[in-house]
């Protein structure tokens, strides 16, 4: 067993080392939980996590535009035109079934039921029609300044070239943190803007309400968990076993290093770098299709960000008592598509979005806030389905488009060079 354990390290190095570092980060951060550090030493400790991530963002834009540009010119038209179609096609059907999926579990677990308890909701916000929503994320996938665009920091998404984020409505954030000085809870809330000035503001909360809220909470997070597991475990696996014919688990085994990276970093955007080498390297994708089909689907593919925003708006209509009929579902499944593919592969991006799935049925946008607390941890997971779900897309459209793109292509055009 010893052999083969350091044969796996020695052949996996990366990989060992992306799993040590992040079960380092977990242990260091919940030892150091106790101690209540100062937001000084917070700082100091998350520096080496920081860097990580600008690094990682760092490479997104250059690897983005130079793959779509390399991949896209060498491309015959008609095999372009039919893998972009596939690509696409395929993408917006793996996000409604992962929806499907979301609001299924979540009609019957019904995790938002139980004892009464008044909505800690928060009046006062702006007020936000579902049109307004999704005339804004139209409006913002075209950006008026592409140079301005390219570049931008602040804003929400990491590919401004293809899509700004959505601006307006930006929700407010509340944190239920019951502690030692505050033994009832407060309500913390957190206007996010995109510049750093973040502003809290405090209310009372009575520790009754917080109790319910947390077992409310819990059930919600399983039943988000629970369709990730569904979606990407069964659902994809078996959508690639019937579309490729071959087994999927060993496909997604050479993934394992972008998936740890995904629930490193929470970031899809931020994991393009290492699930495009997991492709080349492990998966042997082809080349030309995995820098079309994964900068694709880093954009517009977000199936575990559906999923989730189907099962929070839902969630968030039963903890208010709020009756959906089944109009009301088919406007949430068609919103909470349209979110995600609106959401940046960026941290928690999909909260942000959930305001367009919230106002179209009616829902206030404020009452992001009762799940907000869990959401760190379940943008985690989400954020490897994302990936998984682009990883799968990639090899499936490689099975799919094999003939015009064959295996000994790329071979023979670099011999054709040396010649
Ligand atoms: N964090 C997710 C991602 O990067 C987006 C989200 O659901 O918030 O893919």
């Amino acid at each position: 067993v010893r052999k083969y354990v350091k044969d796996y390290i020695r052949r996996n190095g990366l990989l060992t080392l992306s799993v040590l570092a992040v079960i380092t980060g977990c242990v260091l951060g919940f030892m150091l939980r106790g101690l209540a550090l100062s937001t000084q030493a917070k700082i100091y400790f998350s520096f080496p996590g920081e860097l990580l991530m600008r690094i990682l963002k760092m490479l997104i834009l250059p690897l983005i535009t130079s793959s779509l540009m390399s991949g896209l010119s060498s491309m015959e038209s008609k095999a372009c035109c039919r893998m972009g179609v596939l690509t696409v096609t395929y993408y917006l059907w793996t996000t409604f079934i992962a929806v499907v999926v979301g609001i299924v579990l979540v009609l019957i677990i019904k995790p938002g039921y139980g004892t009464d308890v008044e909505s800690n909701r928060l009046g006062g916000g702006q007020v936000i029609t579902s049109a307004d929503a999704l005339l804004d994320l139209v409006r913002n996938m075209i950006p008026s300044n592409l140079i301005e665009a390219t570049f931008q920091q602040y804003k929400t998404d990491l590919i401004p070239i293809f899509k700004t984020p959505v601006n307006t409505g930006r929700p407010n954030f509340v944190y239920l943190m019951p502690d030692d000085d505050n033994p009832k809870g407060r309500t913390v809330l957190l206007e996010l803007t995109p510049a750093p000035d973040i502003q809290y503001k405090t209310r009372p909360g009575s520790s009754q309400q917080m109790n319910v809220l947390g077992i409310k909470l819990g059930w919600y997070g399983v039943t988000v968990l629970a369709g990730l597991f569904v979606h990407g475990l069964i659902l994809l696996p078996f959508f690639y076993f019937i579309l490729t014919r071959k087994n999927p688990f060993t496909y997604i085994r050479g993934l394992l290093q972008a998936m740890v990276i995904a629930l490193a970093t929470s970031s899809s955007s931020a994991t393009l770098p290492i699930t495009m080498k997991c492709l080349l390297e492990n998966c042997r994708v082809d080349r030309q299709i995995a820098r079309f089909v994964l900068p694709v689907g880093a954009t517009i593919n977000m199936d575990g960000t559906a999923l989730y925003e189907a099962v929070a708006a839902i969630f968030i209509a039963q903890v208010n008592e709020h009756e959906l009929d089944f109009g009301q579902l088919v406007t949430i499944s068609i919103t909470a598509t349209a979110a995600s593919i609106g959401a940046a592969g960026i941290p928690q991006a999909g909260l942000v979005t959930m305001v367009i799935v919230l106002t179209s049925v009616g829902l206030p946008p404020d009452d992001i806030t009762l799940i907000v607390a869990i959401d760190w941890i379940l943008d985690r997971f989400r954020t490897m389905v994302n990936v998984l779900g682009d990883a799968l897309a990639a090899g499936i459209i490689a099975h799919l488009c094999r003939k015009d793109f064959p295996p000994d292509r790329e071979a023979k055009a670099s011999e054709a060079k040396q010649d």
